[in-house]
């Protein structure tokens, strides 16, 4: 993990309150003191790590002012891919960077299965975010039928390629394909407690990089693929010790101010 950058980033999802929001943004502040989570710094050794909290829709103008203060980052939970229009509902990129979004993620496994995600609409979403100079987290994960069937990699490789077919479509250049970040996010893993081992998951990361380097070594190369699923304090640092695996997407240890800043300094360390 040493020469990538690593991400923790907390995916709230449809959880707190207004107030409950400010307290874990504050509590999670406060327990990152000590790290410095500053921009990377050219000709020099940046700082380790990179932080993201991604509340609701709703929170995250009031949490943008909030976390000014500090050096974590704020992302969305998804974003809209078209930019404008009659779509009740749905929220630009545009509109996520006007409140100080600098991240999103897209194609959550929960929106591909709940709300009718297909690789198609999430590669819209991927060029919509760049549009906006947003960066995706880019959402890949097998569900456990797929797994057990032996398909993980089949079904990893697919959701990449469609997206990877419209970066090229859409002429997208070097600098905007560094702001994407992928999550490996086993379906069964989310919220059941159940994670992958380090080995295990550290295989398909590899193979995530070396399907982004068929078509472009240097995106590959620089790529941050970030893992999601059951991580916690106690699984973290396992994890992060993979060659390959450049950080976490964390639900549910996200809303625990203690767990998530013990997952931080894990992907710190
Ligand atoms: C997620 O939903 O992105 C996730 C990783 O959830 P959990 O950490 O709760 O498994």
């Amino acid at each position: 993990m040493a020469y990538r950058r690593p991400i923790v980033a907390g995916n709230w999802k449809l959880n707190g309150s207004r107030q409950s929001s400010r307290a874990l943004a504050v509590a999670i502040v406060d327990g990152l003191a000590g790290i410095d989570l500053g921009p990377a710094r050219l000709g020099g050794e940046s700082p380790p790590l990179e932080v993201l909290l991604c509340p609701p829709f709703v929170y995250l103008a009031e949490l943008a002012d909030l976390l000014a203060v500090s050096q974590l980052r704020l992302g969305a939970q998804d974003v809209a891919a078209e930019d404008v229009g009659a779509f009740t509902g749905e929220v630009a990129a545009a509109m996520l960077r006007e409140v100080g979004c600098r991240y999103v993620i897209t194609g959550h496994s929960e929106r591909r299965a709940l709300f009718g995600d297909t690789d198609e609409k999430v590669a819209g979403k991927v060029l919509a975010a760049l549009r906006a100079g947003l960066s995706p987290i880019l959402c890949v994960g097998e569900t456990r039928s797929e797994r057990d069937a032996g398909h993980t990699l089949t079904v990893v490789r697919r959701q990449l390629d469609v997206v990877l077919a419209a970066l090229d479509s859409g002429r997208v250049s070097a600098s905007e394909r560094r702001l994407i970040s992928v999550a490996y996010e086993p379906v069964w893993a989310i919220g059941t407690g159940l994670s992958p081992t380090p080995a295990e998951a550290q295989a398909v990361h590899a193979d995530i990089r070396a399907t982004v380097g068929r078509r472009d070594a240097t995106m590959a190369f620089d790529l941050r693929v970030l893992y999601g699923g059951s991580v916690k304090a106690s699984n973290a640092k396992d994890l992060f010790a993979m060659q390959d695996i450049d950080g976490g997407l964390i639900g549910g240890a996200a809303l625990l101010a203690g767990e998530f800043v013990s997952i931080c300094k894990a992907a710190a360390s």
